[in-house]
């Protein structure tokens, strides 16, 4: 069933999408995986921290598998994340 955020995510126009609602907490530690699976290119890292640009699809990739759980939706609920176990990091940046 889909939840009343991931429906909100389908609303957010491409663009700044669902970044003009993300914070990235103080966990980060400017790895970069974020940037890496960003299928749109969309995050750079400068001093240390994603910073997001105008071509996000509020596809969710970064906020799942930021491996310090930095990112978070303004609104979210839980902070749980999930990631398929199956597909590997490298595969996903294949995509
Ligand atoms: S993946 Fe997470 S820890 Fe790494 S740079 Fe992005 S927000 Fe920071
Ligand atoms: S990974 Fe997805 S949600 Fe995150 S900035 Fe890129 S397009 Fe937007």
């Amino acid at each position: 069933m889909m939840t009343s955020n991931h429906k909100k995510n389908f609303e957010y126009p491409i663009g700044t999408g669902i970044t003009k609602d993300l914070t990235v907490n103080d966990a980060c530690v400017g790895c970069g995986m974020c940037a890496r699976l960003c299928p749109t290119a969309n995050i750079k890292i400068e001093n240390g921290r994603p910073v997001f640009g105008n071509k996000c699809l509020s596809c969710g990739a970064c906020i799942q598998n930021c491996p310090q759980n930095a990112l978070h939706h303004n609104k979210e609920k839980s902070g749980a994340r999930y990631r398929n176990p199956n597909v590997s990091v490298e595969e996903l940046m294949q995509i």
